[in-house]
């Protein structure tokens, strides 16, 4: 008998040691010491062991039964330390991995150049007004001095909604709108989108942006259109910047004139950026015309005013020596990045 528990003894001892699992461990629990275990059966089989040696077996399988249970349990500490171990090591972070990084999007070139113009000119007291992009043809055109036939009509050609709406051409039906309202004196600039039926190229777009300007009160002469939009060029291109007014024609002002300004590139010299002239067109302005100051409702005896008309994409265009407005609308983000 007690070689027979020597044995068993033995058997699980070396079965425990083999087991490199707690499923392993548990199943040679079960096998030796579980309901139908070996020393289980040993004990079950104590009806035919003499009487007078019961006590000693009993002892024995006792000292069996505790020993593996020692056995077990020590393996078992063994097993979960390196199962825990194994489980840390798998889950470990590494620090030093570079983070995901939270794309946080930033200002398109044209809005860079529309808060740049805001911050002068709301530096200069304007207001920053914005209107419909879908407009009636009498704001866009007809009070604005470009009745039915007009030349102007046609160079501005855009798309009809029906006969009377049109999608504007311009920002300046807003001033037309400010005007009416008839509270004066008035300072505003009008950024916005506006339509054009034009090709897509290097340098024109269906879909562009102005920025018009416009000022209303007593005895504004041209004097201040002159020194306003000088002051512009200066806080955009640099205080060293040159203007120059070439007269030119506008259905809404009059006299009118387009603004171009020395060169930031050569300072005026010429230079492949100006096409060798020194100087790059801006923008038009001009006096507002009284015939529309009159059809908005304000006595042109009484009020003067000048306004002007400045491209955001020609502005964006030319800080950033972009040479290709398509570039501004494409959205490929590798462009869009640099700025
Ligand atoms: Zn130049």
């Amino acid at each position: 008998m007690k070689e027979k528990l020597q044995h068993i003894q033995e058997e699980a001892a070396k079965r425990i040691q083999e087991a490199n699992s707690l499923d392993k461990l548990n199943e040679v629990r079960v096998a030796f010491l579980g309901k139908k275990g070996e020393l289980t059966a040993v004990l079950k089989g104590m009806k035919d062991v003499a009487p007078e040696d019961r006590p000693k077996v009993g002892q024995w399988v006792n000292e069996v039964r505790a020993e593996l249970e020692g056995l077990l349990e020590e393996t078992k500490a063994k097993l979960e330390a390196e199962a825990l171990e194994k489980k840390l090591r798998e889950e470990v972070i590494d620090v030093t991995l570079p983070a995901k990084k939270m794309e946080i999007g930033h200002r398109h070139p044209n809005t860079i150049a529309l808060e740049e113009v805001e911050r002068i000119f709301i530096g200069m007291g304007y207001e920053v007004v914005e209107g419909p992009e879908v407009e009636y043809d009498l704001y866009n055109f007809e009070k604005l001095n470009i009745p039915e036939g007009h030349p102007a009509k046609d160079e501005q050609d855009t798309f009809y909604v029906n006969k009377n709406i049109v999608l504007r051409t311009q920002t300046s039906p807003v001033q037309a709108r400010v005007m009416e309202e008839g509270k004066l004196p008035i300072r505003m600039i009008a950024p916005g989108r506006v339509f054009r039926s034009d090709e897509v190229d290097a340098t024109h777009s269906p879909s562009f942006h102005q920025i018009e300007g416009l000022v209303i009160d007593k005895h504004i002469t041209f004097a201040d259109l002159k020194g306003t939009l000088e002051e512009f060029a200066k806080e955009l291109f640099g205080p060293e910047t040159k203007t120059k007014f070439r007269p030119h024609h506008f259905p809404f002002t009059e006299p009118s004139a387009e603004v171009d300004v020395s060169c930031f590139k050569c300072g005026g010299k010429g230079c492949r950026f100006c096409k060798g002239s020194g100087w790059i067109e801006i923008l038009g302005c001009g006096m507002v015309h009284p015939h529309v100051l009159e059809m908005c409702g304000i006595d042109p005896e009484e009020y003067t005013g000048f306004a002007f008309g400045v491209g955001l994409e020609r502005i964006a265009l030319l800080k950033y020596e972009i040479d290709d407005m398509r570039l501004l609308y494409e959205n490929d983000t590798r462009f869009l990045r640099q700025f």
